[in-house]
């Protein structure tokens, strides 16, 4: 009897949901899958080490089942390898059976307001990145002598930078957090920072232990004007039909923060509703002196409680913007693209044709770059579960791509060739050892290093 071959699968990109990919198909029962996992950067983790805030390092013992999964039978990583440049999507498609793309929402959402692209005016996700070690921006500089921040938006990325910036050096220097970054906020004059929510508390994205932690930080007051958390009819009947605790948890929380007297702390964190950016106003050299900003009341529109403006003003002198206002999916070149969602059209993780709505054979697609960037970091557990369940239907109904026999090994040859600085599992294991050995020093989780050279010198270190 001959045995059915393995069931090769790539998967590109080596985030949340690339791992949960790999972990759900390396531990199919009815078929042996092997998995190269494909990463542009030198590192693992995606968002894990480059998103989730420094100072919520429980968050990231998440990594500990992504290592799991890397030591199941028939798993390789591909890092510092770039689709696109090191091996093209048709070359996967030709080695594999399937292609999973798992590249996450890797820009950002602009508010499309004048004024947007002034000096001191920047994407949250830039920030975050930044302070996070990701090597392309961590030659970013951000204008840390302002005094006054607006922090647009009120999802939880925007609850991380206002928290970050209202940490002390001190705070943030037993963190991973990147050095250049300590060492910036070290010399950091912010000591008022605005979180704008365009609608009212009980549509603020945010979640409740994130809003609540604001109320407990070390260096700063949290203010919350209590008119503005004042529910409207709209929003008393929307949280009259809500049933999850938390999101009325988070109401509480609000209300007691409002009820607060400011004390004497260094830094305030004032949380405003009801307000949207209406421009960013130049100080005369191209830089932001200020954040105008529109008042709104909450209407009804198709289903949905939306903000409108009440024709009322108001200006708040800030020398620093950063735009949270969510992440976007990038097209992947070869893949069809939703401009609208900013993500790759598909049904339960199978790649579609847009023109006629069926399967592209051997395409899937797991996490943001499927539904878009919501949830955390669990919440691509089941997303993945369910492209590996749809990978391992096909493959059992025939319906996947035929690689030849060798190309196990031709893809990992040519791969090797074209790009000498590959690292390999074993050596992002000793990049990973080099961090945690500089950090334990000084007690920290790991000191992170921050450039390709730094980590690509790491990995190849003899020994
Ligand atoms: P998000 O949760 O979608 O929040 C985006 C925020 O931007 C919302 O408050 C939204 O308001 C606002 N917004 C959108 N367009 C706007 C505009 N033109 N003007 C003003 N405000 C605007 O996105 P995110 O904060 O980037 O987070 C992405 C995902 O990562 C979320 O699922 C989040 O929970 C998750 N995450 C989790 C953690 C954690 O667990 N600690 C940390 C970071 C991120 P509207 O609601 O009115 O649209």
């Amino acid at each position: 009897m001959t045995e059915t071959p393995p069931l090769r699968v790539a998967i590109v990109g080596a985030g949340p949901a690339g791992f949960f990919l790999t972990d759900k198909l390396l531990s199919a029962t009815d078929r042996t899958v092997s998995v190269d996992l494909f990463e542009r950067l030198p590192v693992p983790y995606g968002l894990v080490r480059f998103g989730v805030a420094p100072d919520h390092e429980k968050i990231k013992a998440v990594t500990r089942t992504f290592d799991k999964a890397a030591t199941r039978t028939g798993f390789r990583f591909f890092g510092n390898v770039e689709i696109g440049s090191h091996v093209s999507v048709d070359e996967l498609r030709q080695h594999y059976h399937a292609v999973a793309f798992t590249t996450g929402a890797q820009t950002d959402r602009q508010m499309g307001i004048p004024g947007e692209n002034l000096a001191g005016s920047h994407a949250a996700t830039e920030f975050v990145a930044w302070y996070n070690g990701h090597p392309d921006f961590r030659d970013r500089r951000f204008d840390l002598s302002a005094e006054r921040v607006a922090v647009v938006g009120v999802g939880n990325v925007a609850v991380d930078v206002a928290r970050i910036l209202c940490k002390s050096a001190e705070e943030l220097a037993t963190t991973d957090m990147a050095d250049h970054a300590i060492e910036a906020l070290r010399a950091s004059q912010v000591r008022e920072v605005f979180l704008l929510g365009r609608r009212g508390p009980a549509q603020a994205a945010f979640t409740t232990p994130e809003v609540k932690e604001l109320g407990e930080l070390e260096q700063a007051d949290a203010i919350v004007r209590p008119e503005e958390i004042a529910l409207d009819p709209l929003s008393a009947a929307q949280m009259e039909r809500e049933e999850d605790k938390s999101e009325h948890r988070k109401l509480e929380v609000l209300a007691e923060l409002a009820r607060r007297e400011p004390t004497s702390k260094p830094r305030r964190l004032t949380i405003r509703f009801l307000v949207s950016p209406a421009e960013l106003v130049d100080d005369g050299t191209g830089r932001v002196k200020a954040i105008r900003l529109q008042r709104n009341r909450l209407v009804e529109k198709n289903g949905a409680i939306v903000a409108e403006s009440t024709g009322v003003a108001e200006e708040i002198p800030v020398g620093l913007v950063f735009r949270s206002v969510g992440y976007r999916g990038v097209a992947i070149p070869g893949l069809p693209f939703d401009e609208r969602t900013g993500t790759v059209p598909n049904v339960g993780g199978r790649v579609v044709d847009p023109a006629t709505g069926k399967p592209i054979p051997g395409l899937y697609v797991a996490g943001w770059i499927k539904r878009g960037p919501s949830g955390v970091i669990g919440t691509n557990k089941p997303d993945a579960a369910e492209t590996a369940d749809a990978i391992l239907a096909d493959a059992a109904s025939g319906v996947l791509l035929d690689p030849p026999a060798t190309s196990a090994d031709l893809i990992a040859t040519k791969v090797a060739l074209r790009q000498p600085e590959l690292v390999t599992w074993e050596r992002w294991q000793k990049i990973a050892a080099a961090e945690t050995a500089a950090g334990k020093a000084a007690g920290r989780p790991r000191a992170k290093l921050t450039t390709v050279p730094d980590l690509v010198a790491a990995a190849t270190m003899p020994g």
